[in-house]
């Protein structure tokens, strides 16, 4: 399509969660600023066509890209999306059970202290803040465990939500066939190694 020669790609965001909530998978694209997840909804996901939302997964060793564009009833500020990342077992999980439909939504990423935090918060070591040194240090007071710092977040979902039906997991070789995941490699990877 003659119009994808003029995708805007935009990464400035921080990854994306994968949740189940409303009984369906989300998709979640993270921000750490709310009013910029805000105004990207306004601007940008509002005017998607629902039916023409495309997400993309592309896989190249033990990370992913993450694709996504739409039809835009405002073409003039319309964007793509995309971000490599990490595999996780979050990843793995929407992979195997999304079953064909999922939500958009934007969220919000905090970081959260220890002094944030209630006693039964779990730090991602897995053991909870009353089990990391109150001092200076907010070492996990586990003897197996090398965790220096209790770090903690909070993912706030946006009420407002997309329908994405077209949903497609990619190796890099079949990326020539999809063109979406086409552009996003040939303006973001293949054009920029040269
Ligand atoms: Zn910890
Ligand atoms: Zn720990």
């Amino acid at each position: 399509m003659s119009s994808h020669s003029t995708i805007q790609w935009f990464d400035d965001f921080v990854g994306v969660a994968y949740r189940y909530y409303d009984l369906r998978m989300n998709v979640v694209p993270l921000f750490t600023d709310r009013k910029q997840s805000a105004s990207l909804w306004h601007d940008v996901i509002r005017w998607w066509l629902d039916p023409s939302i495309k997400i993309r997964f592309v896989e190249t060793g033990d990370k992913y890209w993450f694709i996504m564009g739409s039809d835009s009833q405002k073409p003039s500020t319309d964007m793509s999306f995309f971000k490599i990342l990490q595999k996780s077992e979050n990843y793995e999980r929407f992979k195997k059970g999304h079953g064909g439909e999922a939500y958009l939504r934007l969220g919000v990423y905090t970081n959260k202290l220890l002094t944030d935090v209630k006693k039964n918060a779990l730090c991602n070591c897995g053991h909870e803040a009353q089990d990391h040194d109150e001092g200076d240090d907010d070492i996990c007071l586990y003897n197996d465990c090398d965790c220096k710092n209790f770090t903690s977040f909070q993912i706030n979902l946006l009420k407002r939500k997309k329908i994405i039906t077209d949903i497609v997991f990619l190796k890099e070789e079949d990326v020539k066939n999809d063109s979406l995941a086409w552009n996003c490699f040939n303006t973001n990877k293949y054009s920029e190694s040269e």
